[in-house]
């Protein structure tokens, strides 16, 4: 990676022999390999390795969970926060690893509307509850720093299943929680 890395720097007109670059390539390299570390988590085995039975039935809703992701069509960073709501059936998940399952999907190369569905689709196959409702909000550089260069913009996504697709109250309630308001 390193001499692709030295490559694309001779493409943009640069000198990959100057003194301030000349770790570059390594640093880059490894700083890809960071952003990109999800590729070597399985999020299925983080949820599942976490599980607790519980009579519990009322929503689980955290909050503001900090992601950091690279997009797919341009390599450059979109970052935001994740909600996730689920009922319980039976089961409860360790509240971390709901964080840490939300690292393993965005720390790859993707677009956000995939990412907010993978989650929650892992979490309704891991904990099988009622219903789960992940929503994530997220600035996206590729849209700020080029091209229409809207500044403010901002993507909100959201992917219901089960009971918070079909039950109005329960999404309503979530959408309520999220926003830091009590339920009605
Ligand atoms: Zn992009």
């Amino acid at each position: 990676m390193e001499d692709l890395i030295r490559q694309l720097l001779r493409q943009l007109g640069e000198d990959p022999g100057r003194e301030g670059l000349l770790d570059t390539p390594r640093r880059v390299a490894e700083s890809l390999g960071f952003l990109t570390q999800g590729y070597s988590i399985d999020p299925a085995e983080t949820l599942t390795g976490a599980l607790f039975e519980s009579d519990a039935d009322e929503m689980v809703v955290v909050r503001d969970v900090e992601f950091y992701s690279l997009c797919e069509h341009h390599l450059l960073p979109f970052y935001g926060r994740c909600h996730i709501g689920y009922v319980p059936d039976g089961k409860i998940v360790g509240l971390s690893k709901l964080a840490r399952a939300v690292d393993a999907f965005s720390r790859r190369l993707q677009v956000q509307e995939r990412l907010t569905a993978q989650i929650a689709r892992a979490i309704s196959d891991a904990v099988r509850p009622k219903g789960v409702g992940v929503v994530m909000e997220a600035d996206h550089l590729c849209m700020m720093m080029r091209g229409v260069e809207k500044q403010s913009s901002r993507a909100v996504t959201s992917c219901m299943l089960d009971r918070f697709r079909t039950d109005a109250r329960t999404r309503g309630e979530f959408l309520q929680l999220i926003r830091g308001g009590e339920p009605r």
